[in-house]
């Protein structure tokens, strides 16, 4: 509207009054032909602007009428949605509203809440670091701010939220307050982590995969090539007399052969393990029996006048164990103590049985394992520094390690280079 209502009033006041003495004036002298028509002319005009007036009234009563009937429709709307927490704060941070989704996102009643700070929502950490201040103070900033994030429940427990305030300004511009609008995103953010668990495993094992393919056609030929050169010499030796000969060369490829067998093992452990489809499964097993068999099984993979102690101390008795990923451990420090260690070297095999556990002690006269690279001897493809010559894949010992936890076992080990190494595992019992 142009004027105000005061202005209004006196416009309309005035020319009514103006109107009335004019028409006055003519009824009072007839003879004054100007004064009827000014008069008329006036009234005139205060009716059509009467009628203006009335009408811009109730269109604008409608237009409001409509509003309120909108405002109304939204607020129910906002009140009753459930998946998003769609509230008002004040400029200090306070609860001014509260919908059902808050309800049921954040477990406050409308009653509880309104009036406390938002600094209710947020974790200890981020109210130590000023969180819900910077939050608004970015808002404010932006125009509008979306954060993701811990928040936490009257309950105390937490939850991925997607978070937006967006600052709200009254006609003068005087800051309001902030709208805030909360999605608990925990079930998206689990789904998301999961794919992201899941595609980080498959590059690992693509990853392993082509290691694999490298390493088996460079850990494949020395083997192959002395199998194939030990089987050419065999034939150089026709005569009877010659058996020693021949049973070196036997010897050299039954070793190599067994080689190779043990790269195959490790890959195909170390797959299963990455796809997650090793489990432990423990039966009732004598260890002592369990033991010598693995060392009857593993004489063609010691070197030539090796030997193999096996000694007991305590009680032998029955334990709870898995023998399938137990022999697939002893079979490895068995197999790489008979490696690193010298012909005719002796390797020490004791089972020491205590009340609760059994330590099951590899000892050998071997290169030994320098100590600052100890630390890192069961992570995947890792060599030590003295190994050069002597083939190997460095999956062994991690294969071992995660065969172990898996138990629920443990392995450690004391090593000097040229001394010789021991490696104590510890299984329950
Ligand atoms: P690989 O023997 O195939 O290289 P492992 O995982 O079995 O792989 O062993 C990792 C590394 O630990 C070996 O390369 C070697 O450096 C060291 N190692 C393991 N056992 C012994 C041992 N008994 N004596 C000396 N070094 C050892």
């Amino acid at each position: 509207m142009l004027f105000s209502r005061r202005t209004r009033v006196i416009l309309l006041g005035s020319l009514g009054a103006a109107s009335f003495v004019l028409i006055l004036a003519a009824l009072l002298n007839p003879r004054q032909t100007i004064t009827l028509p000014f008069g008329l002319g006036i009234l005139f005009l205060l009716f059509t602007l009467f009628f203006l007036m009335f009408y811009n009234l109730t269109g604008r009563k409608a237009a409001e009428r409509e509003r309120r009937e909108l405002e109304q429709r939204f607020s129910f709307l906002v009140r009753h949605i459930k998946d998003y927490a769609i509230f008002f704060i004040d400029p200090e941070g306070r609860v001014m509203s509260w919908n059902k989704g808050a309800q049921q996102i954040k477990g406050y009643t409308e009653a509880e809440i309104i009036g406390k700070p938002i600094s209710l929502f947020y974790t200890e950490e981020d109210n130590l670091l000023g969180e819900p201040r910077q939050n608004l103070k970015k808002a404010l900033e932006d125009g509008s701010y979306e954060s993701i994030g811990l928040r936490k429940r009257k309950d105390g427990s937490v939850f991925y939220a997607d978070v937006v305030f967006t600052p709200i300004y009254d006609d003068k511009q005087i800051l309001k307050g902030f709208a805030k609008i909360t999605r608990d995103i925990t079930h998206q953010k689990k789904v998301q982590e999961d794919i992201q668990v899941t595609l980080r495993r498959e590059q690992e094992l693509n990853e392993l995969k082509s290691r694999f393919v490298s390493l088996a056609s460079h850990e494949f030929k020395t083997p192959l090539s002395v199998i194939l050169s030990s089987t050419s010499l065999i034939e150089k030796y026709p005569e009877t007399d010659m058996q020693a000969n021949r049973l070196k060369h036997t010897h050299r490829i039954k070793s190599n052969v067994n080689n190779l067998k043990q790269i195959l093992n490790d890959f195909l452990s170390l797959e299963k393990l990455e796809a997650g489809i090793v489990s432990n499964s423990p039966v009732e097993a004598d260890l002592v029996l369990l033991t010598r068999e693995i060392i009857q099984d593993m004489e063609e993979a010691i070197k030539e006048g090796q030997q193999v102690h096996l000694s007991t101390e305590g009680m032998p008795r029955a334990i709870l164990v898995d023998t399938h990923l137990l022999r697939n451990v002893f079979t490895n420090l068995l197999s790489n103590a008979a490696k690193y260690s010298p012909d005719g070297s002796s390797i020490d095999c004791s089972l020491i049985y205590r009340p609760t556990s059994v330590d099951i002690i590899f000892k050998d006269q071997g290169i030994g394992i320098p100590p600052e690279e100890q630390e890192k001897l069961f992570e995947r493809f890792f060599r030590a520094t003295n190994t050069t010559g002597i083939s190997g894949t460095g999956l062994g010992l991690s294969i071992v390690k995660r065969y172990l936890d898996l138990m629920g076992g443990e392995i450690r080990l004391t090593s000097l280079p040229g001394l010789g190494s021991t490696f104590i595992v510890t299984l329950p019992a």
